[in-house]
């Protein structure tokens, strides 16, 4: 995880995600309170992920033969699951720059 440029104090998991959901919002520094916003980067990461939710809820879509309530339920299930998966495996790898 990237630390405090300014103190070192390396920011945690879920201040990261939390930031993240919550529209890449700017994470401030639980020790000084330097301000740093998400890189271009982590934006491309988000998209990654939502991109990747949307294609395995798809291709599940298109592989069950079930009734279609069932299907867009199941289809749902799955994007937010694996969006949820690679937003958190990706979290380790987002950078920050100054405010
Ligand atoms: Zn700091």
């Amino acid at each position: 995880m990237q630390k405090c440029k300014n103190c070192k104090q390396e920011f945690s998991f879920r201040q990261i995600y939390k930031s993240f959901w919550l529209g890449y919002r700017s994470i401030e520094c639980d020790n000084c309170r330097t301000t740093y916003e998400h890189s271009f980067r982590n934006r491309w990461l988000g998209g990654l992920s939502v991109g990747l939710g949307l294609l395995f809820g798809g291709l599940v879509q298109s592989s069950l033969e079930i009734s279609f309530a069932y299907k867009m339920l199941i289809s749902v299930l799955v994007t937010i699951f694996i969006m949820t998966l690679f937003s958190r495996l990706f979290v380790s790898y987002m950078t920050f720059e100054k405010e």
